[in-house]
């Protein structure tokens, strides 16, 4: 009789993580009784059957040369138990099975570079998206601004002394796959397109880019003889989705592609709801490599959120109580027209009353 054939490995997807966990979290999988902090940075779990696991969490710069991983590999030889874990917001954790070993690992983690952190009411890792070195249409990066906020954010990463936990994320471009969060920084281009005509009939299907225009701006049109596309200006939002099918139509640039801060957003059920974010400041400067203007506006909002919100209220919570006005008048941002959003299927959000006057 002829053995059973063993399965092909399948080559898609994401791998059986179990065979990358520490020992204990297999053993105990499923098995928790509770967690705690003992300190920021560090979680402690303890299992039904009496096992315990302490996690240091550190954070990252996410995209890594191979001798920064080779540094945190050893640190996990030489000071955990060998195992690490990335969470989805670039931090580092480290399991070990016992108490005595978290001082010394804390001690190596920060001696070379990554501070121990991102637990609780902390600002953890911002999530962000690819930025320059790997999509292929952001208008500014997003690590990069990500290593000069966490830069200046440092300390509030080390400590949990926010209300509750922020969640931030920055995304290159405005289709923003990074998400909702409690304070996101997104480009904001602020002119049309300009089309290269000579290369839309080499490059583009046009069917296609005029589809994906949401407001209907974009229509086919011969130019010198040859079949292009065309912008009506005053429907176009600028929102840049005509560039990825269709580069031609380059929307980025250095003077008008801008960035925005926006506040409010959560994905969480925990007390509350749900919650989309809002534009809170607009035409802020990519001025890279440090981004100094988005800082400063991201450091007034959580200097406010920080010294005003009550225990445990997220960003949105502390929003919905005081009310929109307020937060303008604590944070010191100025309210301007271009935070007005005046989109007809946005009746409950920000400012669709033409009533509320600042
Ligand atoms: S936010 Fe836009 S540019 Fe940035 S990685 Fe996502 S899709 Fe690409
Ligand atoms: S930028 Fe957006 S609104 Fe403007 S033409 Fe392109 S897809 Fe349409």
């Amino acid at each position: 009789m002829s053995q059973p054939q063993m399965r092909r490995a399948i080559e898609s997807g994401v791998p059986d993580n179990r065979q990358f966990l520490h020992p204990l979290l297999i053993k105990n999988y499923g098995n928790w009784k509770y967690h705690d902090r003992p300190r920021p940075g560090v979680l402690h779990h303890v299992s039904h059957s009496g096992d315990e696991v302490w996690t240091v969490r550190a954070g990252t710069q996410r995209q890594m040369d191979v001798f920064t991983i080779r540094k945190l590999c050893d640190i996990a030889d030489r000071f955990a138990e060998s195992h690490v874990r990335f969470t989805i917001r670039s931090n580092i954790e480290f399991m070990v099975s016992s108490f005595a070993k978290v001082g010394p690992l804390i001690q190596e983690l920060e001696a070379s570079g990554f501070p121990v952190g991102g637990t609780g009411n902390s600002v953890s890792m911002i999530a962000h998206t690819q930025g320059w070195l790997h999509c292929d249409i952001p208008g500014t990066d997003a690590s990069g601004v990500v290593k000069a906020l966490m830069d200046d954010l440092y300390d509030e990463f080390r400590r949990e002394e926010m209300p509750n936990r922020v969640h931030m994320s920055t995304s290159c471009c405005e289709i923003n796959c990074g998400g909702q969060a409690d304070i996101a920084i997104i480009v904001q281009h602020t002119k049309p397109p300009k089309i290269n005509h000579d290369l839309v009939a080499n490059v583009c299907e046009r069917p296609a880019v005029v589809a994906r225009c949401p407001v209907a701006a974009i229509r086919p049109a011969m130019v010198n003889g040859k079949p292009s596309l065309e912008i009506d200006e005053k429907k176009c939002m600028c929102c840049g989705a005509c560039y990825p099918p269709c580069p031609p139509m380059q929307i980025n640039d250095p003077e008008y592609s801008k960035l925005a801060i926006w506040v409010g957003g959560k994905n969480s059920n925990a007390r509350a709801k749900p919650t989309f974010m809002k534009m809170v400041a607009a035409g802020l400067p990519n001025n890279p490599p440090r981004w100094p203007e988005v800082s400063e506006v991201v450091k007034r909002i959580l200097h406010a959120y920080k010294s005003d919100a009550r225990a445990w209220e997220r960003m949105s919570d502390w929003i919905e109580r005081i009310g929109w006005p307020r937060f303008f008048e604590k944070t010191e941002l100025p309210f301007t027209k271009y935070l007005i959003d005046d989109w007809r299927g946005a009746r409950a959000n920000l400012n669709a009353s033409t009533h509320i006057r600042f």
